[in-house]
């Protein structure tokens, strides 16, 4: 079930208009593609065009709101509030085996929305309603001569990331003994295509940056890497494997890296109180001085891993010259600090996430030609309620950048101390460059595949 908005044109590239092109009637909510813009004067022409696609994982209006109280003030702006084009994106999946909406997605099935342009169940990694592999735009960019990227402060192996390279029944199949054990059809032994952590090696993106160290470890169960571990199953296909920052920053130029910097999830940036069904008294958020110092940032993996695309681009050779790159980041523990009910983790990993944005767009301003995309997946629970007040889950106050009280409420655990869920709302979606007046208005997640597979000029046939 993949719907696409009106094509209707409506370009925007602030204060520039390039002129209305013919009006595209939909009806009954399906669009047709008979007017697809021509060129569009000042981007199509230079190569190399870019996709930089910027994930917070359960980063909902609260999350954004949230942060910006507390870092910058009520009145300050972040970086994800100056890109050119803004509007919403309804987030729902399916019940699996069929097109009946389920109004509270995941993160696999949202992340395949964007990545194949098809609505599917949750817990589904690029696999239809019906458990159809869908092909992704990485893997439709990468077949165009696009170079790739697929980074991370998760495990690699987590939905998000591994919608991109990868098509399993169920996202938990994230090394070769998980997928023995919970999708015995993908297994290797079994003929199939193998783990998540074994797919993504195979679709070999020239840059896969994050954490996930426990299922590369694991050794391959068949096939002609089998009784090797996934890891040298990486390096046997040309991989460069970098463990630390300063691994990462000194790679060989010439080879595709993949960075493996913690067992499991990458540290967090902040600490801070946790809230309690009395409130806390306000506090500051603070430094996690625990944060294992050999990782890397969000903000370095995002800047690495766009000098790093920009330089294989333009020295690509054959159709891969000139091309440009197609690169998703992900700031992945907005969502799993969301889960744990704990602000201060909430806040630092999305201002963290902001900086990637900052690197993002300073990029864009010097290479016009790449659309920066900046959305969420989901909502998700905290919400800011009155300074002070309790709620019927746990709260916590903070001092924010305005040096006013922040009280943040999580209450969507359905049971006392459990893991606080996803919500169904709709979520912002904003872009600068090529494409990017696509995102204005209302718009649906899988209508975010189209945005990008316009401005790379490819297409799934
Ligand atoms: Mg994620
Ligand atoms: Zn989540």
């Amino acid at each position: 079930m993949t719907s696409f908005r009106s094509t209707a044109c409506r370009i925007s590239h602030r204060g520039k208009a390039f002129g209305a092109l013919a009006a595209v009637v939909a009806l009954t909510g399906t669009a047709t593609a008979a007017a697809a813009p021509a060129a569009h004067p000042g981007h199509r022409g230079h190569q190399p065009a870019n996709v930089i696609l910027l994930i917070g994982d359960g980063m909902g209006d609260s999350e954004i709101t949230a942060a910006r109280n507390y870092q910058v003030g009520a009145d300050g702006r972040l970086n994800l509030d100056r890109l050119d084009s803004t509007g919403a994106y309804t987030t729902y999946s399916v019940r699996k085996g069929t097109n009946t909406p389920d109004y509270v997605t995941d993160s696999a099935a949202s992340g395949t929305g964007w990545a194949t342009g098809t609505k599917t169940y949750n817990g589904a990694i690029s696999v239809d309603t019906h458990g159809r592999r869908k092909a992704t735009v990485l893997e439709l960019a990468q077949r165009a001569g696009y170079r790739t990227g697929d980074v991370t402060t998760a495990e690699v192996q987590d939905a998000t990331p591994a919608v991109l390279g990868a098509h399993v029944s169920d996202r938990d199949c994230k090394g070769p003994q998980e997928t023995s054990r919970l999708c015995p059809s993908d297994a290797r032994e079994n003929g199939g295509a193998g783990s998540i952590a074994e797919q993504l090696v195979q679709t070999r993106p020239d840059v896969l940056l994050g954490g996930g160290g426990k299922y590369f470890e694991q050794q391959v169960t068949a096939g002609r890497y089998a009784g090797q571990t996934v890891l040298d199953q990486a390096r046997s296909r040309g991989y460069f494997v970098a463990t630390t920052a300063a691994q990462l920053r000194t790679a060989p130029r010439d080879k595709p890296v993949l960075g493996s910097f913690a067992p499991g999830n990458l540290d967090l940036e902040w600490v801070g109180p946790t809230p309690t069904h009395q409130n806390t008294p306000a506090a500051r958020c603070s430094v996690n001085t625990h944060r294992d110092a050999s990782q890397p940032h969000l903000s370095t993996i995002a800047d690495v891993a766009i000098d790093r695309l920009d330089r294989l681009s333009r020295s690509g050779k054959g159709a891969k010259h000139g091309k440009g790159f197609f690169l998703q980041i992900e700031g992945a523990s907005i969502d799993k600090q969301d889960h744990a009910a704990n602000p201060c983790g909430q806040i630092g990993e999305k201002v963290e996430f902001d900086r990637a944005v900052g690197v993002a767009l300073a990029y864009q301003k010097k290479h016009r030609n790449t659309l920066v995309i900046v959305t969420g997946d989901h909502g998700h629970t905290s919400q800011i309620v009155p300074a002070g007040s309790t709620t019927a889950g746990v709260t916590a106050t903070l001092t924010t950048a305005d040096n006013a009280p922040m009280t943040i409420s999580y209450a969507t655990a359905s049971e006392p101390g459990g893991s606080q869920e996803h919500t169904g709302t709709q979520i912002r979606v904003a872009a600068s460059g090529p494409e990017a007046y696509r995102v204005e208005g209302v718009t649906n997640q899988t209508d975010l595949f189209t945005t990008m597979t316009k401005a790379l000029s490819i297409s799934r046939d």
